[in-house]
């Protein structure tokens, strides 16, 4: 089975994943069948799904009505009908193996004999369940995080026996419903996400057991230090603390003292009123910044970071598909593997062998994959080389924040892959985007353009958790901007979504703006207690109106698309549906056009603004003189002469 071959998608299972997956599935345009045991609950899936529909496509999320993809999915109660014609079949019923093989073994009588059967399973065994049928070949693990509609990612799991083509089909269709597939290339329990993301919460419940720091001392130095969407106990509390505890006896691993007390008491999170926390009466985590400034958070980390270093020496995931899930899939603020290479390999070694010295514990024990990491000498970013190249002797940096391609043309287009983060910017991206643009050969670019990764925000400021522990603006942060602004080419700000603070100074460095009518621009800094600190108050003041500008940055609220275009902030506000056709208009006139002269421009532009008019006259002239004497401007006179397009070398 190829992707392409994929028009028929069943979801088995209408609960909380199965109508989510179903919606995903049909707003990219597949014609899906979701099936449950009972009318009823096929038919709360459906509401649910209908209610979602509404919502998304009311705020633009989705551009089509939410009667047009409601169109796309049936409902069905008869399994044998339900996926007589599937291409691919998405189980998501409960979490029991033996319910899972029943279930594989009808779909192995019922379903066409090419058809891909994939388990949304979170934590059983792919290779066992496919043993329920005669074709664990065409048996894969596809697991999406709850809720489908929301979250980015999805993990493709090889069972034993799951072969590439199958695995290809189904990382493909993930791509083809707009959701970030990584490999997991071995049925380890866990898969990715959760293997990783077990230290987090495993050693922070041992460091308390031990009395080496409190619960809200923790919890406050992961968030506020660190960086985390959620501490270890606050996300216990939201998981449920007796999932951890079965995980972890299943897995035959010791329990910590504290989750024991837990489970003991039934005081096991939200669900029951409180956990590590109170719940009740309106309750709350409490942890608050400042707190837990001593808590050793190396000792978390380290272990995280070894557990994806085991991961990759076993060959079930790459650094890449690793950090991509961590970030994607747990809101993790960059991958354990980059966090790895900043902190230093050698550091987080030596932190693993202390700890295994003095606890003389397994979990401790450094994977083989990190020690040869070490005595290979390839400790981290420092050393140029750790789990990512950075570039050191001879090889090409790896980018972590950003993606890029260049066409043959000339168009560089940079992508702000943070989508977890609404793209804000944080020092990595700033850096890689410097780096990017400082090593472009100009002679291969003629344009830039700069967009955001996700449905929601070209960028939505800068993220300032990336802030913790140092002055919020120093050098780096103008030098990015100064880079983006001095680019000696045509840079473009492709905008589709939020436009804010940082991000809003990015698309203002950019020569053009254009943006999709649902996009909204602010500098929301005053709100925080900042200013615009990557040239916003300065931009801001000459490209629009005094009052205009200050408007923007005292009173800190959104304008329209269609506001920033009446302003002059931004080229065009244009419908969703014509946006690329826009920008290529754009793009054509600046990939195409003549280099030198719009370096020229550009800079004169630039320049002149700052100075008075007869400097600006001056080096207008100047320039003028140069380009007289350019291939480039004999070739658009004879182009002219001839009435043909000219083709402009940049000499
Ligand atoms: P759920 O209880 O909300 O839904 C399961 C649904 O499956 C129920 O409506 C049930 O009636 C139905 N069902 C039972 N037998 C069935 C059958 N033979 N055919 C079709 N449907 C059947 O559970 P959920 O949270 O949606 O979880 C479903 C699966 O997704 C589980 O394997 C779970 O581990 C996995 N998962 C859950 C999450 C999460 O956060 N909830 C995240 C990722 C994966």
């Amino acid at each position: 089975m190829n992707v392409d071959d994929i028009s028929q998608v069943t979801v088995l299972g209408a609960g909380n994943m199965g109508h989510g997956i179903t919606e995903v599935a049909a707003i990219a345009g597949y014609n899906v069948t979701m099936r449950d045991i009972e009318q009823d609950l096929v038919d709360d899936g459906f509401e649910s799904i209908k209610w979602s529909l509404e919502k998304l496509s009311e705020k633009g999320i989705v551009s089509e009505d939410a009667e047009t993809v409601l169109d796309r999915i049936d409902t069905e109660v008869d399994l044998e009908t339900a996926v007589s014609e599937a291409d691919l079949v998405i189980e998501a019923a409960p979490e029991q193996m033996e319910i899972k093989k029943d279930i594989f073994s009808d779909l192995d009588e019922f379903t066409p004999e090419d058809a891909i059967l994939a388990s949304n399973t979170s934590s059983l065994s792919i290779t066992e369940i496919a043993t329920a049928t005669s074709r664990p070949e065409q048996v894969v693990g596809m697991h999406f995080f709850n809720p489908p509609v929301k979250m980015d990612l999805v993990e493709v799991i090889y069972g034993a026996e799951t072969t590439d083509e199958t695995a290809e089909a189904t990382y493909e269709f993930v791509e083809s419903i707009d959701k970030t597939p990584i490999y997991v290339r071995k049925d380890v329990n866990g898969f990715v996400v959760n293997s990783v993301l077990g230290p987090f919460s495993d050693e922070a419940a041992w460091m308390v057991s031990e009395g080496v720091a409190d619960i809200e001392e923790v919890d406050a130095a992961m968030v506020h230090r660190r960086g985390y969407p959620m501490g270890p106990f606050e996300l216990s509390d939201l998981t449920g603390i007796d999932i951890g505890y079965h995980v972890r006896k299943e897995a035959g691993r010791d329990i910590p003292p504290i989750v024991q007390e837990k489970v003991d008491a039934e005081d096991l999170g939200q669900k029951t009123g409180r956990g590590y926390y109170d719940y009740e009466d309106g309750g709350g985590t409490t942890y608050e910044a400042g707190q837990g400034e001593d808590v050793d958070t190396l000792r978390i980390e380290a272990r995280i970071i070894n557990e994806a270093a085991r991961l990759i020496g076993n060959d079930v995931a790459t650094a890449e598909a690793i950090d991509t899930g961590m970030r994607l899939g747990a809101g993790f603020p960059e991958g354990p593997c980059r966090r790895g290479d900043k902190i230093g390999l050698d550091t987080v070694l030596e932190k693993l062998e202390t700890l295994h010295d003095e606890y003389d514990h397994e979990r401790y024990e450094p994977s083989e994959h990190l020690r040869s990491l070490v005595e290979a000498g390839t400790t981290g970013e420092e050393a140029g080389e750790g789990f990512y190249d950075y570039g050191g002797d001879d090889g090409e940096r790896h980018y972590s924040t950003i993606q890029y391609e260049l066409s043959d043309d000339g168009l560089l287009e940079v992508t702000l892959d943070r989508p977890e983060r609404m793209n804000a910017l944080n020092d990595d991206l700033m850096d890689e985007v410097v780096h990017l643009l400082d090593s472009s050969d100009l002679d291969e670019v003629r344009a830039v353009t700069f967009e955001g990764a996700g449905d929601r925000a070209f960028s939505a400021g800068a993220d300032i958790t990336g802030f913790a522990g140092r002055e919020p603006y120093e050098a780096a942060i103008t030098e990015f901007f100064e880079a983006v602004a001095e680019y000696p080419r045509p840079t473009l700000a492709k905008i589709d979504g939020f436009c804010l603070g940082g991000g809003h100074e990015l698309a203002l460095a950019c020569d053009l703006r254009i943006a999709t009518e649902d996009s909204e621009f602010g500098f929301p800094e005053i709100n925080l207690g900042l200013l615009p600190g990557g040239g916003g108050t300065q931009r801001a003041m000459r490209m629009l109106s005094d009052a205009r500008a200050k408007e923007l940055v005292f009173r800190g609220e959104h304008i329209s698309a269609e506001r920033a275009q009446n302003w002059g902030l931004i080229n065009r506000a244009v419908p969703e549906s014509e946006f690329e056709e826009t920008v290529e208009e754009f793009l054509n006139d600046l990939v195409y056009g003549a280099p030198i002269a719009l370096q020229k421009a550009k800079r004169v532009m630039n320049v002149g603004r700052d100075q008075d008019l007869e400097a600006g006259l001056e080096l207008e002239s100047q320039a003028f003189g140069h380009l007289l004497a350019t291939d480039d401007m004999q070739e658009g006179a004879a182009a002219f002469m001839e009435d043909r397009d000219p083709e402009f070398e940049g000499k």
